[in-house]
């Protein structure tokens, strides 16, 4: 008997339940890779790198047990892609691990419908998340809106069991008329992405080896660490997760003898991220709180530009959005100050902040963006309330105290010494001469002072509330 086995968001052959049971149950598996867009969230560039090189990694993983990942460009017509592919290899079963977007879903229950009528076994599996999102509720049987009490409840849950595929056992089909990796032209065509391969091998061994960093002393000192922009205190596995080339029960597992319970509770989030978008499923457009889409959100092109650019003239914000293009990745302490000074000093539509990480992120990740910004912003669940308005000046001394993150990405400010990096405009002219920095040419003046961000922040808040 021959299966389909479909890797979506599943890049990876260990811990792979689908991939187990296919084996299992003695199918000679097709493993199959669709490239499709979806059409409200289309796959941005950064993204588009990194899936590059984690379909040619599976594919030499593959490889390796003899078997060859049959690649279809399917953009928007999965469903006819695998109809067609089920009848050609004549396959008694299609298995696959589930996803939990409402266009995801949408599409796999109809896929699914479409082939049990013809006789295919349809079977899917729990591989990406801790727990999935229709598998935890509160005491009245309603989603959770709030992390802690969903923390606590899932703690309870007990955890679903690491699988590892058996492949010396596994038979394969194999088709000769796939596509190859670089026929999907994911890579850009201009190259923006030298920072990319820098910071990241996009490969299983990368995950592994920041899997063991993690368990060798990084997860223990991760509270002290996580929130310091300088330092390598936190995982970066984010964009293997993203992509499934890690699961997070293989983190689990791999951590169960390190101290982690701050780390862990991290995983948790990006579940509580899912459990969120499941059981809300418009939130990836529209806030959570119904009363915050009334908020009068604005967009200014030139002011989401220099946002964009690192051009804001507050050096912390500049440093992380630098970082961002130059490595497809930031810190969540910045990312959380970037989303803050954009929606709040600055006065601009959450949306247009989550769509430009979307598209320049290596780890862009519907539930995590959509809660991220909906958390910045004020308007989701568990969020910051808005009032809350971090200043980009003091966030910069206390999470990068030296400098040293700002002197990275902004060279331009790094003769300043620490008293100014965080704020150049309060810097005496003499001082800045003899830096060598032109306020307004070498680095731009801020686009309005924090003082002024915060206030306008506030009686926007203030006459909101009263409009209401
Ligand atoms: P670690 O600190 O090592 O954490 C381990 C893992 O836990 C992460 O890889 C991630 O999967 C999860 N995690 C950690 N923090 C969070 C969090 N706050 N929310 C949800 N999950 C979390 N994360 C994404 O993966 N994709 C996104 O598109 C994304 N967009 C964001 C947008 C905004 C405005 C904000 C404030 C946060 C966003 N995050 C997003 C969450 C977080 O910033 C990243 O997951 C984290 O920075 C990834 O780095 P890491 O792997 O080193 O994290």
């Amino acid at each position: 008997k021959s299966c389909i086995l479909w890797f979506r968001k599943d890049l990876r052959l260990s811990d792979h339940p689908a991939l187990d049971y296919a084996i299992e149950e003695g199918y000679s598996i097709l493993p199959l890779y669709i490239f499709e867009d979806a059409e409200a969230w289309p796959m941005g560039e950064a993204s588009r790198w990194w899936l590059h090189h984690a379909l040619m990694d599976l594919g030499e993983q593959l490889d390796g047990f003899g078997a060859k990942l049959h690649i279809v460009d399917g953009s928007k017509e999965a469903h006819q892609t695998l109809s067609a592919l089920v009848k050609k290899i004549d396959a008694d079963a299609v298995f696959w691990s589930r996803r939990y977007e409402a266009e995801s879903i949408l599409q796999d229950s109809e896929i699914k419908k479409e082939l049990m009528a013809s006789g295919v076994l349809v079977k899917s599996f729990s591989a990406s998340l801790i727990n999935e999102p229709f598998n935890v509720s509160n005491q009245s049987g309603k989603p959770y809106k709030v992390f802690t009490p969903y923390w606590k409840k899932c703690r309870e849950i007990p955890l679903r069991e690491l699988t590892q595929p058996d492949l010396s056992k596994a038979s394969w089909q194999k088709l000769e008329d796939g596509l190859t990796v670089e026929e999907l032209e994911l890579l850009p065509s201009l190259s923006w992405d030298d920072g990319f391969y820098e910071m990241w091998d996009p490969h299983r061994s990368g995950a592994a080896s920041l899997l063991n960093q993690l368990g060798d002393g990084r997860a223990a000192a991760y509270s002290e660490n996580r929130d310091m922009l300088a330092e390598s205190g936190t995982s970066r596995l984010s964009p293997y997760l993203a992509f499934g080339q890690i699961s997070p029960i293989e983190i689990i597992h791999a951590l169960s003898e390190v101290k982690a319970e701050d780390y862990l509770r991290q995983l948790y989030w990006r579940d509580f991220s899912y459990h969120l978008l499941y059981h809300f499923p418009k939130t990836d457009k529209e806030p959570l709180r119904e009363e915050w889409r009334l908020f009068p959100w604005g967009v200014d092109e030139k002011i989401v530009g220099k946002w964009q650019r690192g051009e804001t003239g507050y050096p912390v914000v500049d440093a992380a959005m630098r970082e961002l293009w130059h490595t497809g990745w930031m810190h969540n302490r910045a990312r959380m100050i970037v989303a803050s000074v954009l929606v709040k000093h600055f006065q601009q539509d959450w949306m247009v902040g989550a769509q430009w990480f979307w598209d320049t992120l290596v780890d862009a990740d519907l539930a995590n963006n959509t809660m991220g910004w909906q958390w910045s912003a004020g308007c989701g669940a568990d969020a910051a309330p808005y009032f809350r308005v971090f200043n980009p000046v003091t966030q910069g001394q206390k999470f990068d105290p030296d400098g040293i993150y700002i002197r990275k990405y902004v060279p331009e400010l790094s003769a300043l010494p620490n008293k100014y990096i965080y704020c150049p405009w309060e810097a005496p002219s003499a001082l800045l001469e003899d830096c060598g920095i032109v306020l307004g040419q070498s680095y731009p003046q801020p686009i309005l002072l924090p003082s002024e961000g915060r206030k306008m922040a506030l009686d926007a808040y203030q006459a909101f509330k009263n409009s209401l």
